[in-house]
């Protein structure tokens, strides 16, 4: 199964590990999809996949927009990821975390954890414990902590650039946004637009966030799951899950402009032509969310300083320009154009 999963993907993966562990329950898989750039840095996702194909399937894609996220940000970087296939709020445990950190410290570097989904920066500690190649640990224990931040300054920038591209608009005012997800990166995007003086609707499955978001931003409007895709608006920001636009939700999505933090955003590559026949921007997903890449690279020799990583995270508005002004001149739509960019560009490296 694996292989014929490799094997329909367009560029094949160096390294796909599984780990298990049946003491402490651990089951997941570590994909090292190139280190043609740098050795593989990517978070690890904790999720209770309903099967091993899903996670599979999420880790090989998660791993492969690691290699062009880091190629197109210019870090020394490639692409790596793992997910662990768990519900993180029932079975985490420290064993579960210290056998997996054990399983990142034999691959010697080749692969690098940070955070993603489900985990957050105490359980890298106890992965930590295990191996010296993590990097987000928290900032009491001397770490960087928390990259959310960082990746949702790089939306905020991104979604400016595109409403300037697209609306012709040099303010966010007066807009109209729907913002998916309401974690890590979704709350700090949110606080960053809210003196924007924008309308903005929110959604998380989770009622608890809601009510906490609510208190923080009481002007936001609450809508279901249902409504982010029936509900007209000038942005549409997904900061929680990925494949969320497929061809179910193009069927009824009314914005113009795509822009948000989550990974994988499409279902398919080929649902971003669709994005383009219906005059929608959709600004690539692996560009727009690299600012926490590029903050968790900074520890790397020699370590950067904090304007270094500002005006890395500033420059993702020009390689969205570019990105956007080349898709036009080649006809060919946004998802496309940042693909070939990046892997011409980590081609080059494997030339060099
Ligand atoms: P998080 O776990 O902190 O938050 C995710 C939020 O999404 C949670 O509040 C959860 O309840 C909500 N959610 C889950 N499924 C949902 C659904 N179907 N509809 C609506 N809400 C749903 O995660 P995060 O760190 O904020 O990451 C969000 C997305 O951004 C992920 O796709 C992640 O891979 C991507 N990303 C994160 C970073 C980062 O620095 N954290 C960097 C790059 C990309």
């Amino acid at each position: 199964m694996v292989f014929e999963m490799l094997a329909k993907r367009d560029k094949s993966h160096e390294q796909v590990i599984f780990c298990s562990n049946s003491e402490t329950g651990l089951k997941g898989i570590i994909a090292i999809h190139s280190t043609a750039l740098g050795p593989s840095l990517g978070g690890c996702r904790m999720y209770p996949y309903s099967t091993e194909k899903h996670a599979l399937d999420d880790v090989l894609r998660l791993s492969e927009a690691m290699s062009y996220k880091a190629a197109l940000a210019g870090l020394p970087l490639g692409g790596g990821k793992s997910v662990i296939i768990a519900d993180p709020e029932k079975d985490k445990t420290p064993e579960l975390l210290w056998s997996f950190g054990v399983h990142i410290e034999s691959l010697k570097g080749r692969y690098i954890v940070a955070k993603d989904m489900g985990i957050v920066t105490e359980d890298l500690q106890y992965i930590g414990d295990q191996s010296s190649y993590v990097v987000g640990r928290p900032v009491q224990r001397g770490g960087l902590g928390d990259p959310s931040r960082s990746t949702a300054k790089g939306v905020y920038y991104g979604i400016k650039s595109a409403v300037k591209w697209k609306l012709k608009k040099d303010s966010l005012k007066g807009l109209r946004l729907i913002l998916q997800g309401l974690g890590g990166v979704g709350s700090n995007l949110l606080e960053l637009l809210s003196n924007e003086g924008m309308e903005i609707f929110v959604q998380d499955i989770k009622t608890s966030v809601i009510d906490e978001i609510k208190s923080r931003f009481p002007k936001v409007k609450v809508i279901s799951e249902d409504e982010v895709f029936t509900t007209e608006c000038d942005i549409f920001s997904p900061c929680s899950v990925g494949a969320i636009i497929n061809e179910t939700s193009l069927k009824t999505m009314s914005c113009s402009i795509v822009a948000g933090g989550a990974n994988n955003q499409l279902s398919h590559t080929s649902i971003g032509k669709k994005l383009l026949d219906k005059h929608i921007l959709y600004i690539p997903d692996f560009i727009i969310n690299s600012g926490g890449l590029i903050y968790v690279s900074s520890y790397m020799s020699p370590k950067k300083s904090n304007e270094w990583i500002e005006n890395k995270i500033q420059g993702i508005s020009q390689t969205i320009n570019k990105v956007c002004e080349l898709s036009q001149v080649e006809n060919v739509d946004t998802a496309q154009m940042a693909l070939i960019l990046a892997r011409e560009k980590i081609k080059r490296s494997y030339l060099s």
